[in-house]
């Protein structure tokens, strides 16, 4: 049987730089829903994204994880900062799970913290919201142009995919999947899609995501793509296991290629 030829992408550091988005929801988030006895520093005064957000961006994998990473940052008592920011990164998983306990919170409350504050800026002002998100443009232009090349193209965030969505049809882009983090894991949807399409490739910023799909049996054989122009750490772009390669921006036709 011909399947037909499927390109996947991540989204987030991928299709659009979302980092401004992600911080002022993260921030309307532990302002009016998160419950804390920790007091904040003057928040009011937060109007860049601070360089600290910016840094632990490559680590994070959920969106429940910048809820936390948030409030670390604004709390006035042992703040995250420039000092403990390196023991914070050694030990990432751990740190956020040990946090989530010690103020005993549930990694599921704060998703829905950050998709309520999500929500309430949609409602008030979509268009100040979806300026906070900065396509890359020649990836938004070679997805216009593999779908003419009658490739099909797949979509994973681990946004919500109403919110996905809502960005990608402000670009004008129509992808023909669209995945959010209630389908659950990229191995698993990669999988899956492997059963009805040719994956032409899977481009990702997050080097384990990548990892895990080529130390999956089922999955191992998709071309992995690293996007270099995404939230990498200073390590991901070396020793590259066979099956991920590093795509710059300029590259991205040669996925057309073979
Ligand atoms: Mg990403």
């Amino acid at each position: 049987m011909h399947h037909q030829k499927l390109i996947l992408f991540d989204f987030d550091g991928v299709i659009v730089n979302g980092i401004n988005e992600y911080w002022f929801s993260s921030k309307l988030a532990c302002e009016k829903y998160l419950k804390t006895s920790c007091k904040y520093l003057n928040i009011e005064k937060y109007i860049q994204v601070p360089k600290i957000f910016i840094e632990i961006r490559p680590w994070v994998k959920y969106g429940w994880e910048m809820i936390l990473i948030t409030h670390e940052i604004l709390k006035i008592h042992k703040p995250l900062n420039d000092v403990t920011k390196n023991s914070f990164l050694e030990n990432y998983e751990e740190n956020c799970l040990q946090l989530l306990s010690e103020y005993s919170w549930k990694s599921v409350e704060l998703q829905q913290y950050l998709d309520k504050a999500r929500a309430y800026q949609i409602k008030n002002d979509f268009k100040k919201w979806i300026s906070l998100h900065q396509p890359f443009n020649e990836v938004v232009s070679f997805i216009r142009y593999a779908k003419e090349k009658n490739y099909k193209i797949g979509i994973i965030s681990t946004k919500s995919k109403i919110f996905t969505s809502k960005i990608l049809s402000k670009l004008e882009l129509f992808p023909d999947l669209i995945f959010g983090y209630e389908s659950g894991n990229k191995v698993d949807i990669i999988s899956n899609l492997s059963q009805s399409y040719n994956i032409r490739g899977f481009i990702e910023d997050r080097r384990k995501t990548l990892s895990n799909i080529i130390d999956n049996n089922q999955t191992k054989f998709i071309n992995c793509y690293l996007a270099e122009w995404g939230y990498l750490k200073n390590t991901d772009k070396k020793n590259l296991p066979n099956g991920i390669k590093l795509l710059k921006i300029k590259n991205l036709e040669d996925l057309l290629a073979n």
